[in-house]
């Protein structure tokens, strides 16, 4: 039997606009529901609104799947899956392995589903209970997707490992879900430059797909500024494995606080056959590395500034925003006169508007100038569902610094 989540009169609006979550508060009455499984979301006259599954310990406790009235079965979800993994055909290259997101949860109207490919192998993170309880059988449908648009993959590798699954009564999990364990590293081209992703332990589910598209407009962009030689100083901040720096041409100094990160940075580096004096890899924090920089008088013609995400829901804003100004003032002074920041914040968060008003409080600190080039966004296959603004978090912007 499929449970019944009675909506509030003054709640309908979101689920009529086609937002996909439910929260707690706009629910009136729950009857027959399981956690985990299928329910109907209705009207307080009983009239159909969408189909959903539920999760009482969640906050959210409904994640909607559909606003027809259709069975959620194997067709519905070889559906979901095929026109999310078919919208991203144009990344799919028949003989070199590439990287990038096949389902971006909520905005391609899987909820609680990602899905990565790393060349022959999937990554999968399963956030909700529901998705958790189906992983095994979408695994199986990736594996019949794939093969039929001619992408066979040799193995689907889940990285459960998430903190939001707590807030879903869900521990963390990995390991293989199908077909072969990944190889400790796995190689996947993008742009001019190989990338070596450590699917079991690196960060998220190994890379941080949804930078690859800045990364790699970046080489184009500073050519047209004759910034396209050694002697330019890209300064990678909170680099992970350096990805925005192995992208330039320069004399890249990375720097991040884990020392795995640089240890699979420097790795990529020699991959790429990277001169060794064009690049550095530091182990600092970066707070302290600035402040030290700005007491030296140090500048580069391009700075990069991708921190991790400060704000983790909005009660954290203020702190979150006190932290980011501090970063963008020191980076802001990092940079040579008439040069480069890509600062970034990937705060759900904090808005946009927020995060430029956030930027601009800095740049009064710092007594610098500054001009928006450009704002930057996640790579298109990170696509942000219309009727789900919170999708949007990745945001940044390109200046140029007098
Ligand atoms: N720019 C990277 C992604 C950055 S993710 C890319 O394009 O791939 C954030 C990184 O910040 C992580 O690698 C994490 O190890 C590092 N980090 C987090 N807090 C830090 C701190 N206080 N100082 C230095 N690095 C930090």
């Amino acid at each position: 039997m499929t449970g019944i989540v009675t909506i509030s009169p003054s709640r309908e609006k979101p689920i009529l606009n086609r937002h996909p979550w439910v929260f707690s508060g706009a629910i009136q009455d729950v009857q027959d529901a399981a956690p985990g499984t299928i329910v109907d979301v209705v009207t307080h006259k009983g009239e159909f609104l969408a189909r959903g599954y539920w999760n009482p310990k969640s906050q959210i406790q409904v994640r909607i799947l559909t606003w027809q009235d259709e069975p959620i079965d194997d067709v519905w979800w070889q559906r979901q899956l095929k026109q999310a993994i078919e919208s991203r055909a144009a990344y799919h290259h028949p003989t070199e392995p590439r990287g990038y997101r096949l389902i971006n949860a909520e905005n391609d109207y899987i909820p609680g589903l990602v899905v990565d490919r790393y060349g022959d192998y999937l990554v999968l993170q399963a956030l909700t209970l529901y998705i958790d309880q189906q992983k095994q059988q979408i695994a199986l449908q990736l594996t019949h997707i794939c093969q039929q648009l001619n992408m066979p993959i040799k193995g689907i590798y889940e990285r459960s490992d998430v903190d939001v699954r707590k807030k879903e009564g869900l521990g963390l999990t990995t390991g293989v879900l199908w077909g072969e364990e990944p190889p400790e590293l796995v190689e996947v081209i993008s742009g001019d430059k190989v990338r070596l992703i450590d699917i079991r332990h690196g960060h998220k589910t190994g890379y941080y797909l949804d930078q690859q598209h800045n990364q790699n407009m970046l080489p184009r962009f500073l050519a047209t500024y004759g910034l396209n030689d050694g002697h330019t100083r890209i300064l990678n901040l909170f680099s992970y494995t350096g990805g925005f720096g192995l992208a330039t041409q320069g004399h890249v100094t990375n720097v991040d606080a884990s020392r795995p990160a640089l240890e699979l940075a420097e790795a990529t580096y020699q991959r790429n056959q990277w001169p060794e004096e064009r690049v550095d890899f530091i182990q600092a924090d970066i707070f302290d590395f600035l402040r030290d920089q700005a007491e030296n008088g140090e500048q580069y013609d391009v700075v990069i500034l991708d921190p991790p995400k400060f704000a983790h829901h909005k009660r954290q804003i203020d702190a979150a925003a006190r932290g980011y100004k501090d970063l963008n003032m020191y980076a802001l002074r990092a940079v040579r006169q008439c040069g480069f920041l890509l600062t970034f914040s990937c705060s759900g968060a904090i808005s946009p508007d927020l995060f430029q008003k956030i930027v601009f409080g800095a740049l009064v600190d710092s007594r610098r100038q500054a001009q928006i080039i450009r704002h930057l966004e996640p790579s298109p296959d990170h696509p942000v569902a219309l009727t789900f603004p919170e999708g949007a978090y990745l945001k940044g912007l390109l200046l140029r610094v007098f």
